[in-house]
């Protein structure tokens, strides 16, 4: 089979490599549709914990054959990859907070992941779906579950107001979350006009531009003390820094994008967070008991009626033979994009 594959920091290839045979317990996934998350465009950019890897996790496939141990009913089924794969064992996992799991792997980052022809994964690690769901659509599911657990998170509730900071993919994928959801105000900021355009499209009710616009003054005039949760998708320490004042007192921040680790914010963020008894709460992947929770079969539920628009969400299409160009043009930022969606040479769709 074929793969694209992370050889070393900003050295991808395409090209023939073993296809994998399910070993027992495991499935194997013939890849339909697989879209570039920008945690795998961080660790081509950035580099990587190990080499050579497979990227991959946003994925959707159908089974083709299964390991020992597996019943056959599979062969066929259309699935979606549950990337994390927990131990199931320690005392997180049996807290149900798989992905603070004390020994997890994670498919396209510490195993092979979907830019390839074929995947091999645990049983546990595909969530079926119903074929009539396009494969785009199914491979998109992992990143809305991590913008429905940014609110679950925030314990978000009908009625309430809200500001999205970034409107990258899960920004635009918590916009969508909060129309289903029923927020009264939806408030979403990025440096990108196109950005912001997209964000109405889907849901968003006013968009600001900080280049433009004073974000603290205007949700302030909006709101009087601020929106009932503030959603960090940016991974900006001024984006983060923002948060506080526009958050009303007792209400909750959530922390979704990844921010530069060398980068450091005033102590005075501490400070207004303890007058206005804020909490801020962090946000890693999308899961909760049971596996791999409620984030999840929500989203299928919600592509099923038609509230999610992934359509609107997809800017690039590629064949995965076309990978390696394509991270080199999103490394030197000469590609403007949303979700980029590869399609395997053997994809049947
Ligand atoms: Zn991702
Ligand atoms: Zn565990």
């Amino acid at each position: 089979m074929k793969a694209a594959i992370l050889e070393n920091q900003g050295v991808m290839t395409y090209k023939e490599v073993p296809t994998p045979t399910p070993a027992p317990g495991n499935v194997r996934l013939q890849v339909q549709s697989v879209s570039i998350c920008g945690s795998d465009i961080k660790r081509y950019v950035s580099g990587h914990r190990m080499y050579p890897i497979v990227l991959g996790h946003e994925c959707a496939g159908i089974i083709d054959s299964v390991g020992e141990g597996v019943s056959e009913d599979l062969i066929g089924k259309h699935a979606s990859v549950i990337p994390v794969v927990p131990c199931f064992d320690c005392e997180q996992c049996e807290r149900g907070l798989y992905s603070a799991c004390h020994s997890y792997s994670f498919i396209g980052s510490r195993q092979a992941g979907g830019f390839s022809d074929y995947l091999e994964l645990h049983e546990s690690n595909v969530l079926i779906v119903p074929d009539e769901l396009p494969f785009e659509h199914v491979a998109l599911i992992e990143p809305s579950t991590v913008a429905r657990h940014m609110l679950a998170l925030g314990d978000f509730k009908a009625g309430e107001t809200a500001v999205v900071l970034g409107a990258g993919s899960i920004g635009l994928m918590i916009v969508q979350w909060l129309r289903i959801l029923g927020a009264k105000l939806i408030i979403c900021t990025d440096i990108s006009d196109e950005n912001l355009a997209t964000a109405r499209k889907l849901g968003a009710h006013v968009t600001l531009n900080p280049l433009k616009d004073d974000i603290v003054a205007k949700v302030r005039e909006l709101t009087g003390d601020g929106v009932d949760i503030s959603l960090e998708a940016a991974g900006v320490p001024q984006t983060l820094e923002t948060t506080v004042p526009i958050t009303r007192p007792r209400g909750k921040i959530i922390c979704g994008g990844n921010q530069p680790l060398d980068k450091s914010l005033p102590m005075s963020l501490i400070e207004n967070m303890m007058r206005r008894e804020l909490s801020i709460i962090g946000c890693f992947m999308s899961y909760s008991a049971p596996f791999p929770g409620h984030e999840w079969t929500e989203t299928v539920a919600a592509l099923l009626d038609g509230g999610l628009d992934m359509d609107t969400m997809i800017s690039h299409r590629y064949s995965l033979s076309e990978a390696p160009e394509v991270f080199a043009k999103i490394g030197d930022h000469s590609l403007n994009h949303r979700k980029i969606m590869m399609q395997p040479e053997g994809a049947s769709s």
